[in-house]
Protein backbone atom coordinates (compact mmCIF):
# COMPACT_ATOMS: atom_id res chain seq x y z
CA UNK A 1 0.00 0.00 0.00
CA UNK A 2 1.33 3.27 -1.06
CA UNK A 3 2.45 5.72 1.59
CA UNK A 4 -0.55 7.45 1.84
CA UNK A 5 -2.87 4.84 3.09
CA UNK A 6 -4.97 6.17 5.83
CA UNK A 7 -3.53 5.57 9.59
CA UNK A 8 -6.23 3.54 11.08
CA UNK A 9 -7.45 3.06 14.79
CA UNK A 10 -9.37 -0.05 15.63
CA UNK A 11 -11.13 0.14 19.17
CA UNK A 12 -12.29 -3.82 20.05
CA UNK A 13 -9.87 -7.08 20.08
CA UNK A 14 -12.92 -9.38 19.58
CA UNK A 15 -14.39 -11.37 16.66
CA UNK A 16 -14.98 -7.27 14.39
CA UNK A 17 -11.89 -5.62 15.64
CA UNK A 18 -9.82 -8.88 14.61
CA UNK A 19 -11.93 -9.48 11.31
CA UNK A 20 -11.22 -5.91 9.93
CA UNK A 21 -7.35 -6.15 11.12
CA UNK A 22 -7.24 -8.89 8.97
CA UNK A 23 -8.74 -7.57 5.80
CA UNK A 24 -6.79 -4.96 6.07
CA UNK A 25 -3.40 -7.36 6.09
CA UNK A 26 -4.93 -9.22 3.21
CA UNK A 27 -4.80 -5.72 1.86
CA UNK A 28 -2.13 -3.89 2.23
CA UNK A 29 -2.73 -1.53 4.69
CA UNK A 30 -0.10 -1.52 7.51
CA UNK A 31 -0.96 1.16 9.55
CA UNK A 32 -3.38 -0.05 12.36
CA UNK A 33 -3.37 -0.19 16.11
CA UNK A 34 -5.70 -2.14 17.88
CA UNK A 35 -7.28 -0.94 21.65
CA UNK A 36 -8.57 -3.38 23.60
CA UNK A 37 -9.96 -2.78 26.82
CA UNK A 38 -8.97 -6.43 28.25
CA UNK A 39 -5.81 -8.11 28.89
CA UNK A 40 -6.58 -10.59 26.02
CA UNK A 41 -8.18 -10.53 22.37
CA UNK A 42 -11.62 -12.63 21.84
CA UNK A 43 -14.34 -10.17 22.79
CA UNK A 44 -17.80 -11.68 24.01
CA UNK A 45 -15.62 -15.57 23.78
CA UNK A 46 -13.18 -14.70 26.28
CA UNK A 47 -15.84 -13.04 28.69
CA UNK A 48 -18.49 -15.70 28.24
CA UNK A 49 -17.31 -18.48 29.99
CA UNK A 50 -20.28 -19.75 31.66
CA UNK A 51 -20.96 -23.62 31.78
CA UNK A 52 -22.64 -24.65 28.66
CA UNK A 53 -21.38 -21.35 26.61
CA UNK A 54 -21.46 -22.09 23.11
CA UNK A 55 -22.65 -20.68 20.01
CA UNK A 56 -26.09 -21.59 18.59
CA UNK A 57 -24.91 -21.09 14.83
CA UNK A 58 -23.17 -23.75 13.30
CA UNK A 59 -19.42 -23.27 13.59
CA UNK A 60 -19.10 -23.99 9.40
CA UNK A 61 -20.62 -20.51 9.40
CA UNK A 62 -19.87 -19.36 12.48
CA UNK A 63 -16.06 -18.24 10.72
CA UNK A 64 -14.30 -15.96 8.73
CA UNK A 65 -15.32 -17.23 4.66
CA UNK A 66 -11.05 -16.50 4.57
CA UNK A 67 -10.06 -18.35 7.08
CA UNK A 68 -11.88 -21.73 7.47
CA UNK A 69 -11.33 -24.08 10.67
CA UNK A 70 -11.35 -27.78 8.97
CA UNK A 71 -11.27 -29.05 12.31
CA UNK A 72 -13.96 -27.81 14.60
CA UNK A 73 -14.64 -30.29 17.32
CA UNK A 74 -18.25 -30.03 16.41
CA UNK A 75 -21.07 -28.72 14.69
CA UNK A 76 -22.15 -26.63 17.24
CA UNK A 77 -18.59 -25.47 18.75
CA UNK A 78 -18.11 -24.36 22.66
CA UNK A 79 -17.29 -20.89 23.58
CA UNK A 80 -13.33 -22.39 24.34
CA UNK A 81 -13.05 -23.36 20.74
CA UNK A 82 -14.06 -20.34 19.12
CA UNK A 83 -12.17 -18.49 21.42
CA UNK A 84 -9.07 -20.36 20.40
CA UNK A 85 -9.52 -19.69 16.67
CA UNK A 86 -9.51 -15.65 17.10
CA UNK A 87 -6.97 -16.00 19.02
CA UNK A 88 -4.94 -18.59 16.40
CA UNK A 89 -6.05 -15.57 13.88
CA UNK A 90 -4.72 -13.02 15.78
CA UNK A 91 -1.00 -15.04 16.40
CA UNK A 92 -1.16 -16.56 12.95
CA UNK A 93 -2.25 -13.07 11.28
CA UNK A 94 0.44 -11.09 13.11
CA UNK A 95 -1.89 -8.82 15.07
CA UNK A 96 -1.05 -9.72 18.93
CA UNK A 97 1.80 -7.04 18.12
CA UNK A 98 -0.93 -4.35 17.12
CA UNK A 99 -3.44 -4.68 20.04
CA UNK A 100 -2.44 -2.21 23.00
CA UNK A 101 -4.27 -4.28 25.89
CA UNK A 102 -5.71 -2.28 28.74
CA UNK A 103 -5.98 0.50 26.88
CA UNK A 104 -9.78 1.59 27.74
CA UNK A 105 -10.92 4.42 25.67
CA UNK A 106 -13.37 6.72 26.81
CA UNK A 107 -12.97 9.66 24.38
CA UNK A 108 -12.29 9.70 20.56
CA UNK A 109 -12.74 13.43 18.68
CA UNK A 110 -12.54 14.39 15.53
CA UNK A 111 -9.99 17.45 14.48
CA UNK A 112 -11.25 19.44 11.36
CA UNK A 113 -8.08 21.31 10.85
CA UNK A 114 -5.80 18.07 10.50
CA UNK A 115 -8.46 16.08 9.37
CA UNK A 116 -7.78 12.91 12.29
CA UNK A 117 -8.97 11.53 15.57
CA UNK A 118 -7.61 11.53 18.38
CA UNK A 119 -8.69 8.76 20.60
CA UNK A 120 -8.49 9.00 24.88
CA UNK A 121 -8.02 5.87 26.80
CA UNK A 122 -8.66 5.84 30.31
CA UNK A 123 -4.85 6.28 31.64
CA UNK A 124 -3.94 9.21 29.88
CA UNK A 125 -2.54 8.41 26.79
CA UNK A 126 -3.82 9.55 23.86
CA UNK A 127 -3.48 7.81 19.66
CA UNK A 128 -3.84 10.20 16.43
CA UNK A 129 -5.20 8.15 13.44
CA UNK A 130 -6.79 9.46 9.82
CA UNK A 131 -9.72 6.81 10.85
CA UNK A 132 -12.13 5.60 13.76
CA UNK A 133 -12.98 2.51 13.39
CA UNK A 134 -15.43 1.02 15.92
CA UNK A 135 -15.42 -3.04 17.09
CA UNK A 136 -16.88 -2.52 20.20
CA UNK A 137 -19.38 -5.18 19.82
CA UNK A 138 -23.03 -4.93 20.65
CA UNK A 139 -23.36 -7.58 23.64
CA UNK A 140 -19.97 -6.06 25.70
CA UNK A 141 -21.69 -5.26 28.68
CA UNK A 142 -23.61 -6.98 31.15
CA UNK A 143 -27.19 -5.45 32.27
CA UNK A 144 -27.94 -5.99 35.68
CA UNK A 145 -31.99 -6.11 36.48
CA UNK A 146 -33.35 -3.29 38.67
CA UNK A 147 -34.95 -5.45 41.44
CA UNK A 148 -34.59 -4.28 44.45
CA UNK A 149 -32.65 -5.48 47.05
CA UNK A 150 -30.13 -7.02 45.19
CA UNK A 151 -27.38 -5.56 47.06
CA UNK A 152 -28.87 -7.62 49.85
CA UNK A 153 -28.44 -11.01 49.32
CA UNK A 154 -25.78 -13.03 51.53
CA UNK A 155 -24.79 -15.21 48.96
CA UNK A 156 -22.79 -14.59 45.83
CA UNK A 157 -24.40 -13.54 42.97
CA UNK A 158 -22.85 -12.77 39.38
CA UNK A 159 -23.93 -12.31 35.73
CA UNK A 160 -23.89 -15.14 33.13
CA UNK A 161 -21.26 -12.70 30.75
CA UNK A 162 -19.11 -12.46 34.60
CA UNK A 163 -19.34 -15.99 35.84
CA UNK A 164 -17.29 -16.55 39.07
CA UNK A 165 -16.16 -19.92 38.46
CA UNK A 166 -14.73 -19.94 42.53
CA UNK A 167 -18.44 -20.56 43.47
CA UNK A 168 -18.67 -23.98 43.37
CA UNK A 169 -22.38 -24.31 42.66
CA UNK A 170 -22.41 -28.64 43.95
CA UNK A 171 -24.94 -29.16 45.93
CA UNK A 172 -26.45 -25.34 46.33
CA UNK A 173 -29.26 -24.01 45.79
CA UNK A 174 -29.52 -21.56 42.85
CA UNK A 175 -31.75 -18.86 41.65
CA UNK A 176 -31.43 -18.30 37.65
CA UNK A 177 -33.04 -14.75 36.54
CA UNK A 178 -33.95 -15.03 33.00
CA UNK A 179 -34.61 -17.50 30.34
CA UNK A 180 -32.90 -15.97 27.44
CA UNK A 181 -30.67 -17.43 25.09
CA UNK A 182 -27.07 -17.70 27.31
CA UNK A 183 -29.28 -19.24 30.49
CA UNK A 184 -30.70 -21.90 28.40
CA UNK A 185 -27.37 -23.22 27.69
CA UNK A 186 -26.05 -22.39 31.51
CA UNK A 187 -28.98 -24.01 32.94
CA UNK A 188 -28.53 -27.68 31.42
CA UNK A 189 -25.25 -27.75 32.52
CA UNK A 190 -25.41 -26.54 36.34
CA UNK A 191 -28.62 -28.59 36.63
CA UNK A 192 -27.20 -31.74 37.36
CA UNK A 193 -24.76 -30.56 40.02
CA UNK A 194 -26.86 -28.32 42.09
CA UNK A 195 -29.35 -29.27 44.83
CA UNK A 196 -32.11 -27.01 43.79
CA UNK A 197 -32.17 -24.70 40.90
CA UNK A 198 -35.13 -22.18 40.73
CA UNK A 199 -35.66 -20.63 37.10
CA UNK A 200 -37.10 -17.25 37.38
CA UNK A 201 -38.89 -17.04 33.72
CA UNK A 202 -40.27 -13.60 32.91
CA UNK A 203 -40.99 -14.74 29.22
CA UNK A 204 -41.16 -17.85 28.03
CA UNK A 205 -38.69 -18.46 24.88
CA UNK A 206 -39.71 -20.11 21.51
CA UNK A 207 -37.03 -22.74 21.95
CA UNK A 208 -36.20 -25.40 18.63
CA UNK A 209 -34.20 -28.57 18.64
CA UNK A 210 -30.75 -28.79 17.35
CA UNK A 211 -29.09 -31.72 15.62
CA UNK A 212 -25.41 -31.14 17.10
CA UNK A 213 -22.69 -33.44 16.13
CA UNK A 214 -19.23 -34.43 16.52
CA UNK A 215 -16.22 -33.73 13.91
CA UNK A 216 -14.15 -37.15 14.35
CA UNK A 217 -10.91 -36.88 12.61
CA UNK A 218 -11.85 -38.15 9.36
CA UNK A 219 -14.56 -35.25 8.95
CA UNK A 220 -11.19 -33.08 9.59
CA UNK A 221 -9.03 -34.99 7.39
CA UNK A 222 -12.13 -34.69 4.44
CA UNK A 223 -12.78 -31.10 5.38
CA UNK A 224 -8.92 -30.50 5.49
CA UNK A 225 -8.07 -32.11 2.05
CA UNK A 226 -11.27 -31.50 0.36
CA UNK A 227 -12.47 -28.18 0.20
CA UNK A 228 -15.47 -28.55 -1.83
CA UNK A 229 -17.01 -30.63 0.84
CA UNK A 230 -16.53 -27.86 3.51
CA UNK A 231 -17.87 -25.14 0.81
CA UNK A 232 -20.72 -27.30 0.79
CA UNK A 233 -21.62 -27.87 4.03
CA UNK A 234 -21.20 -24.12 4.62
CA UNK A 235 -23.33 -23.28 1.60
CA UNK A 236 -25.49 -25.69 3.05
CA UNK A 237 -26.04 -24.32 6.41
CA UNK A 238 -25.92 -20.79 4.73
CA UNK A 239 -28.71 -21.43 2.53
CA UNK A 240 -30.95 -23.14 5.31
CA UNK A 241 -30.66 -19.97 7.61
CA UNK A 242 -31.33 -17.91 4.64
CA UNK A 243 -34.48 -19.53 4.32
CA UNK A 244 -35.80 -19.05 7.54
CA UNK A 245 -34.76 -15.44 7.19
CA UNK A 246 -37.07 -14.89 4.81
CA UNK A 247 -39.74 -15.25 7.47
CA UNK A 248 -38.41 -12.41 9.49
CA UNK A 249 -39.74 -9.34 6.63
CA UNK A 250 -40.46 -10.99 3.38
CA UNK A 251 -42.15 -14.34 4.00
CA UNK A 252 -44.33 -14.05 6.59
CA UNK A 253 -45.62 -17.57 5.98
CA UNK A 254 -42.72 -19.42 7.17
CA UNK A 255 -42.64 -17.67 10.90
CA UNK A 256 -45.71 -20.41 11.37
CA UNK A 257 -43.32 -23.36 9.90
CA UNK A 258 -40.70 -21.95 12.93
CA UNK A 259 -43.32 -21.97 15.73
CA UNK A 260 -44.83 -25.20 14.70
CA UNK A 261 -41.35 -26.81 14.95
CA UNK A 262 -41.19 -25.02 18.32
CA UNK A 263 -44.01 -26.40 19.42
CA UNK A 264 -43.11 -29.81 18.33
CA UNK A 265 -39.99 -29.66 20.88
CA UNK A 266 -42.10 -28.71 23.79
CA UNK A 267 -44.87 -31.12 23.07
CA UNK A 268 -42.06 -33.57 23.03
CA UNK A 269 -40.05 -32.24 25.68
CA UNK A 270 -42.46 -31.55 28.36
CA UNK A 271 -45.22 -34.29 29.15
CA UNK A 272 -46.53 -31.64 33.01
CA UNK A 273 -49.71 -29.68 31.00
CA UNK A 274 -48.99 -27.17 33.93
CA UNK A 275 -44.52 -26.75 33.32
CA UNK A 276 -46.02 -27.06 29.37
CA UNK A 277 -48.48 -24.21 29.32
CA UNK A 278 -45.94 -21.93 31.53
CA UNK A 279 -43.36 -22.49 28.79
CA UNK A 280 -45.54 -22.14 26.25
CA UNK A 281 -44.81 -18.47 24.45
CA UNK A 282 -47.18 -15.41 24.45
CA UNK A 283 -46.18 -13.68 21.94
CA UNK A 284 -45.29 -13.78 17.73
CA UNK A 285 -42.84 -16.25 17.31
CA UNK A 286 -39.17 -14.55 16.02
CA UNK A 287 -40.22 -11.33 18.11
CA UNK A 288 -37.37 -12.35 20.34
CA UNK A 289 -34.21 -14.52 19.17
CA UNK A 290 -35.32 -18.05 19.06
CA UNK A 291 -33.43 -20.27 20.97
CA UNK A 292 -31.95 -23.52 19.61
CA UNK A 293 -31.62 -26.44 22.11
CA UNK A 294 -31.66 -30.30 22.76
CA UNK A 295 -31.25 -30.21 26.39
CA UNK A 296 -32.93 -26.92 27.59
CA UNK A 297 -36.74 -28.55 28.23
CA UNK A 298 -35.21 -32.06 29.46
CA UNK A 299 -33.67 -30.14 32.02
CA UNK A 300 -36.59 -28.13 33.08
CA UNK A 301 -38.83 -31.46 34.09
CA UNK A 302 -36.03 -32.38 36.31
CA UNK A 303 -37.06 -32.97 40.28
CA UNK A 304 -34.32 -30.37 40.88
CA UNK A 305 -35.67 -27.66 38.64
CA UNK A 306 -38.79 -25.14 39.81
CA UNK A 307 -40.09 -22.69 36.91
CA UNK A 308 -41.36 -19.61 38.51
CA UNK A 309 -43.11 -17.42 36.76
CA UNK A 310 -44.51 -15.46 39.28
CA UNK A 311 -42.68 -12.01 38.72
CA UNK A 312 -40.25 -11.00 41.29
CA UNK A 313 -40.81 -8.69 44.06
CA UNK A 314 -37.82 -8.19 45.57
CA UNK A 315 -34.43 -10.01 46.38
CA UNK A 316 -33.81 -10.84 49.95
CA UNK A 317 -31.34 -11.68 52.23
CA UNK A 318 -32.41 -15.34 51.87
CA UNK A 319 -33.20 -15.74 48.41
CA UNK A 320 -36.02 -14.18 45.85
CA UNK A 321 -39.49 -12.96 46.75
CA UNK A 322 -41.99 -13.10 44.06
CA UNK A 323 -45.15 -10.92 44.20
CA UNK A 324 -47.32 -13.85 46.12
CA UNK A 325 -45.27 -13.36 48.83
CA UNK A 326 -43.27 -16.24 48.76
CA UNK A 327 -39.70 -16.77 49.12
CA UNK A 328 -37.29 -19.03 47.03
CA UNK A 329 -34.47 -19.44 49.36
CA UNK A 330 -31.35 -19.71 47.20
CA UNK A 331 -27.46 -20.16 47.84
CA UNK A 332 -26.79 -18.39 44.31
CA UNK A 333 -28.11 -15.86 41.91
CA UNK A 334 -27.04 -16.29 38.37
CA UNK A 335 -28.89 -13.47 36.47
CA UNK A 336 -29.01 -14.23 32.70
CA UNK A 337 -30.10 -11.10 32.28
CA UNK A 338 -28.55 -10.04 29.09
CA UNK A 339 -26.49 -6.83 27.85
CA UNK A 340 -27.25 -2.88 27.12
CA UNK A 341 -27.45 -3.72 23.72
CA UNK A 342 -28.94 -0.72 22.70
CA UNK A 343 -26.18 1.80 23.96
CA UNK A 344 -23.72 1.08 21.72
CA UNK A 345 -20.36 2.95 21.58
CA UNK A 346 -21.56 3.91 25.08
CA UNK A 347 -20.24 5.46 27.54
CA UNK A 348 -17.19 6.32 25.11
CA UNK A 349 -17.65 9.94 24.02
CA UNK A 350 -18.02 10.37 20.02
CA UNK A 351 -16.86 13.81 19.14
CA UNK A 352 -17.44 14.35 15.81
CA UNK A 353 -16.97 17.33 12.93
CA UNK A 354 -17.85 20.58 14.64
CA UNK A 355 -17.80 18.86 18.15
CA UNK A 356 -21.50 16.99 17.44
CA UNK A 357 -21.11 14.49 20.44
CA UNK A 358 -22.75 10.87 18.93
CA UNK A 359 -24.70 10.42 21.79
CA UNK A 360 -26.56 13.71 21.07
CA UNK A 361 -26.89 12.30 17.40
CA UNK A 362 -28.38 9.32 18.15
CA UNK A 363 -31.26 11.37 20.93
CA UNK A 364 -33.92 9.69 19.01
CA UNK A 365 -32.45 6.41 18.26
CA UNK A 366 -28.75 4.62 17.02
CA UNK A 367 -28.75 4.73 13.33
CA UNK A 368 -26.24 4.45 10.73
CA UNK A 369 -26.00 4.22 6.89
CA UNK A 370 -25.59 0.30 6.04
CA UNK A 371 -24.90 0.24 10.23
CA UNK A 372 -21.27 1.52 9.03
CA UNK A 373 -21.19 5.38 8.91
CA UNK A 374 -22.90 8.56 10.73
CA UNK A 375 -23.09 12.22 8.95
CA UNK A 376 -21.03 14.60 10.93
CA UNK A 377 -18.78 11.54 12.25
CA UNK A 378 -15.85 12.03 8.78
CA UNK A 379 -13.86 8.78 8.53
CA UNK A 380 -15.22 7.06 11.64
CA UNK A 381 -17.01 3.72 10.52
CA UNK A 382 -18.74 1.40 12.93
CA UNK A 383 -18.48 -2.55 12.85
CA UNK A 384 -21.82 -4.40 14.48
CA UNK A 385 -23.29 -0.68 14.49
CA UNK A 386 -26.96 0.12 13.99
CA UNK A 387 -29.42 -2.34 12.43
CA UNK A 388 -26.55 -4.57 11.63
CA UNK A 389 -27.62 -7.50 14.20
CA UNK A 390 -29.25 -11.09 12.61
CA UNK A 391 -31.98 -13.09 13.91
CA UNK A 392 -31.43 -15.26 12.58
CA UNK A 393 -27.73 -16.15 10.34
CA UNK A 394 -23.80 -15.86 11.07
CA UNK A 395 -22.85 -12.11 12.40
CA UNK A 396 -19.18 -13.08 11.50
CA UNK A 397 -20.24 -12.92 7.75
CA UNK A 398 -21.97 -9.67 8.46
CA UNK A 399 -18.78 -8.62 10.14
CA UNK A 400 -16.87 -9.90 6.85
CA UNK A 401 -19.39 -7.42 4.61
CA UNK A 402 -19.22 -4.52 6.75
CA UNK A 403 -14.97 -4.83 6.92
CA UNK A 404 -15.04 -5.47 2.92
CA UNK A 405 -17.11 -2.09 2.47
CA UNK A 406 -14.55 0.02 5.14
CA UNK A 407 -11.30 -1.13 3.16
CA UNK A 408 -12.81 0.01 0.24
CA UNK A 409 -13.47 3.50 1.66
CA UNK A 410 -9.98 3.24 2.86
CA UNK A 411 -8.82 2.75 -0.63
CA UNK A 412 -10.52 5.71 -1.66
CA UNK A 413 -9.11 7.61 1.04
CA UNK A 414 -5.60 6.65 -0.44
CA UNK A 415 -6.43 7.75 -4.01
CA UNK A 416 -7.26 11.21 -2.27
CA UNK A 417 -4.87 11.80 -0.05
CA UNK A 418 -5.65 14.95 2.33
CA UNK A 419 -9.09 14.24 2.29
CA UNK A 420 -11.93 12.60 4.67
CA UNK A 421 -14.73 10.77 3.69
CA UNK A 422 -18.36 11.53 5.21
CA UNK A 423 -22.10 9.98 4.09
CA UNK A 424 -24.35 12.48 3.64
CA UNK A 425 -27.26 13.25 5.35
CA UNK A 426 -29.56 12.11 2.59
CA UNK A 427 -28.35 8.24 2.27
CA UNK A 428 -28.20 8.64 5.62
CA UNK A 429 -31.71 9.44 5.68
CA UNK A 430 -32.86 7.31 3.07
CA UNK A 431 -31.17 4.37 4.30
CA UNK A 432 -32.66 4.43 7.72
CA UNK A 433 -36.41 5.39 6.19
CA UNK A 434 -35.90 2.26 4.54
CA UNK A 435 -34.69 0.46 7.30
CA UNK A 436 -37.28 1.42 9.51
CA UNK A 437 -39.95 0.75 7.49
CA UNK A 438 -38.98 -2.68 6.45
CA UNK A 439 -38.89 -3.50 10.07
CA UNK A 440 -42.11 -2.93 10.42
CA UNK A 441 -42.72 -5.59 8.89
CA UNK A 442 -41.12 -7.75 11.09
CA UNK A 443 -42.00 -9.63 14.39
CA UNK A 444 -39.82 -7.27 16.35
CA UNK A 445 -42.07 -4.90 16.61
CA UNK A 446 -44.45 -6.67 18.70
CA UNK A 447 -42.73 -7.44 21.71
CA UNK A 448 -40.01 -6.21 24.11
CA UNK A 449 -36.30 -7.09 23.97
CA UNK A 450 -32.79 -5.94 23.94
CA UNK A 451 -33.51 -5.50 19.52
CA UNK A 452 -35.04 -2.33 20.68
CA UNK A 453 -34.33 1.28 22.93
CA UNK A 454 -36.68 2.33 25.59
CA UNK A 455 -38.91 4.46 22.78
CA UNK A 456 -39.57 1.27 21.15
CA UNK A 457 -37.35 1.65 17.92
CA UNK A 458 -35.85 -1.04 16.47
CA UNK A 459 -31.76 0.13 16.64
CA UNK A 460 -30.03 -3.23 16.38
CA UNK A 461 -31.32 -5.54 13.82
CA UNK A 462 -31.24 -5.54 9.88
CA UNK A 463 -34.11 -6.33 8.38
CA UNK A 464 -33.92 -9.07 6.11
CA UNK A 465 -31.15 -11.62 4.86
CA UNK A 466 -27.73 -11.65 5.03
CA UNK A 467 -27.58 -11.84 1.56
CA UNK A 468 -29.56 -9.03 0.79
CA UNK A 469 -26.69 -7.17 3.61
CA UNK A 470 -24.10 -8.59 1.44
CA UNK A 471 -26.02 -6.91 -2.14
CA UNK A 472 -26.57 -3.79 -0.44
CA UNK A 473 -22.72 -3.23 0.98
CA UNK A 474 -20.70 -4.84 -1.75
CA UNK A 475 -19.77 -1.65 -3.34
CA UNK A 476 -19.34 1.58 -1.84
CA UNK A 477 -20.79 4.21 -3.91
CA UNK A 478 -18.64 7.96 -3.93
CA UNK A 479 -21.68 9.84 -4.24
CA UNK A 480 -23.16 8.62 -0.98
CA UNK A 481 -20.35 10.29 0.50
CA UNK A 482 -18.48 14.17 0.43
CA UNK A 483 -15.39 14.06 0.12
CA UNK A 484 -13.47 16.92 2.03
CA UNK A 485 -10.02 18.36 1.53
CA UNK A 486 -8.84 19.30 5.42
CA UNK A 487 -7.71 22.46 5.80
CA UNK A 488 -3.86 21.50 6.84
CA UNK A 489 -3.11 19.61 4.17
CA UNK A 490 -4.62 21.95 2.01
CA UNK A 491 -1.94 24.55 2.98
CA UNK A 492 0.97 22.19 3.21
P1 LIG B 1 -31.41 -11.89 26.65
O1 LIG B 1 -31.70 -12.71 25.45
O2 LIG B 1 -31.60 -10.43 26.58
O3 LIG B 1 -32.27 -12.52 27.82
C1 LIG B 1 -32.37 -11.89 29.05
C2 LIG B 1 -33.36 -12.65 29.91
O4 LIG B 1 -33.44 -12.03 31.18
C3 LIG B 1 -34.78 -12.63 29.32
O5 LIG B 1 -35.39 -13.85 29.60
C4 LIG B 1 -35.41 -11.48 30.09
O6 LIG B 1 -36.81 -11.57 30.19
C5 LIG B 1 -34.78 -11.69 31.45
N1 LIG B 1 -34.79 -10.51 32.27
C6 LIG B 1 -34.16 -9.33 32.02
N2 LIG B 1 -34.40 -8.47 33.02
C7 LIG B 1 -35.19 -9.11 33.90
C8 LIG B 1 -35.80 -8.73 35.12
N3 LIG B 1 -35.63 -7.50 35.65
N4 LIG B 1 -36.58 -9.64 35.77
C9 LIG B 1 -36.74 -10.86 35.25
N5 LIG B 1 -36.22 -11.29 34.10
C10 LIG B 1 -35.45 -10.41 33.44
O7 LIG B 1 -29.91 -12.10 27.16
P2 LIG B 1 -28.91 -13.30 26.88
O8 LIG B 1 -29.59 -14.59 27.15
O9 LIG B 1 -27.67 -13.03 27.59
O10 LIG B 1 -28.68 -13.21 25.33
C11 LIG B 1 -28.39 -11.94 24.72
C12 LIG B 1 -27.97 -12.14 23.31
O11 LIG B 1 -26.67 -12.70 23.32
C13 LIG B 1 -28.79 -13.11 22.49
O12 LIG B 1 -29.96 -12.56 21.97
C14 LIG B 1 -27.81 -13.49 21.42
O13 LIG B 1 -27.77 -12.52 20.41
C15 LIG B 1 -26.50 -13.49 22.18
N6 LIG B 1 -26.18 -14.86 22.58
C16 LIG B 1 -25.91 -15.73 21.57
C17 LIG B 1 -25.64 -17.04 21.87
C18 LIG B 1 -25.36 -17.99 20.76
O14 LIG B 1 -25.39 -19.18 20.98
N7 LIG B 1 -25.08 -17.51 19.55
C19 LIG B 1 -25.61 -17.46 23.20
C20 LIG B 1 -25.87 -16.55 24.19
C21 LIG B 1 -26.15 -15.24 23.88
P3 LIG B 1 -37.76 -10.83 29.08
O15 LIG B 1 -37.68 -11.68 27.86
O16 LIG B 1 -39.08 -10.80 29.72
O17 LIG B 1 -37.17 -9.47 28.87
Amino acid sequence: MSTTAPSIIIIGAGFSGLGMAMELRRNGFDDFTILERAAEPGGVWRENTYPGAACDVPSPLYSYSYAPKPDWPHRYSGAADILNYLESLAAENGLLERIRFGADVTEAAYDKSTGTWTVRIADGTHYTADVLISAVGQLARPQLPTIPGRERFEGPSFHSAQWDHTVDLSGKRVAVIGTGASAIQFVPAIQPRVARLTVFQRTAAWVVSRTDREYRPLHHALFRHVPGLRLAQRLWVWCFLEFFALGLADLPFLRRLVASLCRASLHREVRDPALRAALTPDYPVLCKRVLFSNDYYPALVQPNVDVVTTAIAEIVPEGVRTTDGVVHPADVIVYGTGFKGSEFLWPMRILGRDGVDLADAWTDGARAYLGMTVPHFPNMFLLYGPNTNLGIGSIVYMIECQSRYIRQALSHLTTHPGHTLEVTEQAARDFDTHTQRRLRRTPWSSCSSWYRDATGRITNNWPGTVTAYRLRTRTLHPTDYTLTPTPDHSRA
